[in-house]
């Protein structure tokens, strides 16, 4: 059960936000205060994000 008006650190920003409103990344198991935040960290992680959807997504025909 979430514990109510718990605060979360963002990712990329370090702002603090409660954990309702934060988004959560349940692969890197990281916390983002909003969607433009996670965006920032998509660029950072351009590699591995293509690597896992590769992995996850593509097959060779
Ligand atoms: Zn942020």
């Amino acid at each position: 059960m979430k514990v109510k008006n718990e605060l979360i650190t963002c990712e990329i920003c370090d702002a603090q936000t409660s954990l309702d409103d934060a988004l959560f990344d349940e692969q890197a198991e990281v916390y983002f205060c909003d969607n433009g935040c996670f965006e920032d960290w998509a660029d950072d992680n351009f590699h591995d994000i293509v690597e896992q959807y590769r992995e996850m997504h593509v097959y060779a025909g």
